[in-house]
């Protein structure tokens, strides 16, 4: 786990990507409190209008059971134990780890692999895991560089194979209140080193502890759960000032994935939403963007225009999984599962043509409002 200690460094940075939210405080109205825990190396913010009392236990005691599920730093971590099994090996996880597996394999084969958590050996490759984020990063596997930079071709080869990522062999199994996961029996050799599937979950633990944290406060229906500022929860917010756009919603700023802090805005209440971009991590090499959000297909960070997108509807687990697969899908493709899987979700698509930013967008005018000079196409 990341500790607290590093929470206030990261809330500045956490409110430069993904979500901020303006409190559309009018006057007089006074300001929410809010609690702050520090995990996943970023901040979960939970704010309501009256003190969380006894439910502050119960939001950390959920927190802390996310993060010994999905942490790739904490040893012992339900991940770690699946990276470090070997192949064919099965091996027990917490109720949590296995709930959060179950929704990743949904995610898996609804989005045709687009959300792939046996990205593990390639997000490592090419230097997007949390140890690269250590001061004290020291170069120790074989493929690792002295600093981020485009690894070498024959290891994006050996990784991208399907032994090591077809995550449709991974099995789960619920026996007797306990639980398992079994490593599929396939590996993969490079210059005589052989290397076993390995999970990230980084793409969907954040979207599940927002949808518990919420689950916790949800009674008070005036509330929004953050988790990284890229998941989020929404209950209503009786504080909306009269005449601001759908009343008692929540204004959630979009950022920018370039340059100007935000490009646009979403009225909303009682609903999650999620959001993934390029802009969270990456590397430039030769005036080239690499980020960490990984086209399982050919190996490589995605390269199709998609900078961010956000959605809004699904649960926030299943939102943490579609961002990140609507980002490798493409505009085109994305669109088209959003019209056959996802009728009931409101999604923004922001795009680079050149340096012009243009957002696709299924929702209507009275939904949000845009702050930059991005072109806005409907559909
Ligand atoms: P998100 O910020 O939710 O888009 O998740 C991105 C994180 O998920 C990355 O930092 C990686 O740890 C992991 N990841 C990268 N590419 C993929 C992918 N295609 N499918 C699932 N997880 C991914
Ligand atoms: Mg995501």
């Amino acid at each position: 786990m990341f500790s607290l200690r590093l929470s206030r460094k990261i809330l500045a940075f956490a409110l430069a990507v993904g979500f901020s939210l303006t409190v559309l405080s009018g006057c007089g109205v006074k300001a929410v409190a809010y609690d702050e825990y520090g995990y996943f190396g970023s901040l979960t913010r939970v704010v309501t209008y009256e003190e969380l009392g006894e439910d502050k236990t119960k939001i950390k005691n959920v927190l802390n059971d996310v993060d010994g599920a999905i942490s790739l730093s904490v040893e012992g971590s339900d991940v770690r134990a699946f990276n470090d099994a070997q192949p064919g090996e099965t091996i027990e996880i917490s109720r949590v780890g296995y709930e959060i597996f179950t929704l990743a394999m949904q995610a898996y084969a609804l989005t045709d692999g687009a959300y792939n958590p046996a990205v593990g050996l390639l997000v490592d490759l090419w230097g997007f895991s949390p140890r690269f984020n250590d001061s004290d990063y020291a170069p120790v596997k074989p493929y690792d560089r002295e600093r981020q930079s485009v690894p070498n071709a024959k290891y994006i080869e050996a990784f991208k194979k399907e032994e090591v990522t077809d995550f449709g062999e991974v099995k789960l199994l619920k026996e007797d209140s306990k639980y398992y996961v079994t490593k599929p029996n396939t590996s993969v050799e490079v210059d005589g080193v052989t290397y076993s599937m390995q999970i990230d979950l980084g793409g969907i633990g954040k979207g599940y502890a927002a949808d518990k944290c919420a689950e916790i406060v949800d009674k008070r229906e005036n509330y929004y759960v953050s988790v990284g500022a890229s998941s989020l929860v929404l209950g209503a917010n009786a504080k909306t000032p009269d005449g601001a756009p759908n009343e008692g919603s929540w204004k959630v700023t979009l950022a920018s994935p370039r340059g100007e802090s935000s490009y646009m805005s979403v009225f909303a209440k009682n609903v999650s939403a999620s959001t993934s971009g390029d802009y969270e991590r990456y590397f430039v090499q030769d005036g080239k963007r690499y980020s960490h959000i990984i086209d399982p297909s050919t190996g490589y960070p995605i390269d199709n225009g998609v900078a961010t997108v956000s959605l809004f509807g699904a649960t926030s687990a299943e939102g943490d999984t579609l961002t990140t697969a609507l980002m490798v899908m493409g505009r085109n493709k994305a669109i088209d599962f959003i019209r056959n899987n996802l009728t009931g979700c409101k999604v923004a698509i922001a795009t680079y043509e050149g340096e012009a930013g243009k957002v696709y967008t299924n929702m209507s005018d009275s939904d949000f409002e845009l702050s930059s000079s991005f072109e806005i196409e409907k559909f």
